[in-house]
């Protein structure tokens, strides 16, 4: 006969040992006293927080040269590579007289919004200019879905020492390809913040056009 064909000694069967009767119920709970006596995993957060790992992804940053113009050059290669469709960029062209970056062209929108954001970091990937880069912070939830959507203004990184805001002209002699070089190490002395009347704020009073009262011209 072979061993399949005999039959199954299991405890609700007749000829199951009283002893194994009294031990199945209980040895349900042998996972819960092991446990009692295993450390402690709970985290007394916020009071106490852990330290994050070095490469963990957090809230994104938009960086600057460090002459402090803005390395972003409004390609939206990160918008086109995020897969929850969170990256809202719009490219502008630099001018002489209102420089953000570099080169041709800066960002001059750039939004994330963090109620879709799933910090993969795919779009940090895809930076060609490493403008984009995450941070350790993961302190992002609210409870407004506006408040969630990031602007370039609470992206953009501040200002380290050597730094001028941008806009400000390119430093003297160099070209863009010195930017990414690392040639240019902090803004050139006399450097100044440009005017930046593409941000809403209003041009001087100088240049404000006059009005003409042609009533009194008339007369
Ligand atoms: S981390 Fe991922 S989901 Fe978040 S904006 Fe970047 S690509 Fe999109
Ligand atoms: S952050 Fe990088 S990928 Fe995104 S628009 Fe700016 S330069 Fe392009």
């Amino acid at each position: 006969m072979s061993k399949s064909s005999e039959p199954a000694q299991t405890s609700g069967e007749p000829g199951a040992s009283s002893e194994g009767k009294f031990q199945n119920p209980v040895a349900g709970f042998g996972v819960t006293f092991k446990a009692m006596f295993k450390k402690r995993l709970t985290e007394q957060y916020p009071e106490q927080q852990k330290t994050t790992a070095p490469r963990f992804h957090g809230r994104h940053q938009l960086n600057r040269h460090p002459d402090g113009l803005e390395k972003c050059v409004g390609c939206e290669l990160c918008a086109w590579a995020c897969p929850a469709d969170a990256i809202y960029v719009e490219g502008a062209d630099n001018k002489d007289e209102e420089r953000y970056s570099p080169g041709e062209r800066y960002g001059i929108v750039y939004q994330i919004n963090y109620a879709r954001c799933i910090l993969c970091g795919l779009c940090i990937e895809a930076c060609p200019t490493r403008a984009l880069t995450m941070t350790n912070e993961f302190e992002l939830a609210d409870s407004s879905r506006a408040n969630l959507i990031y602007t370039k203004e609470q992206l953009l990184a501040g200002l380290e020492e050597g730094m001028v805001d941008s806009p400000h002209a390119i430093h003297p002699g160099m070209t863009e390809t010195d930017y990414y070089r690392g040639l240019v190490t902090e803004a050139a002395p006399g450097t100044v913040r440009q005017v930046a009347v593409s941000k809403g704020e209003q041009p001087p009073a100088a240049e404000q056009p006059v009005a003409v009262d042609h009533q009194e011209v008339e007369a």
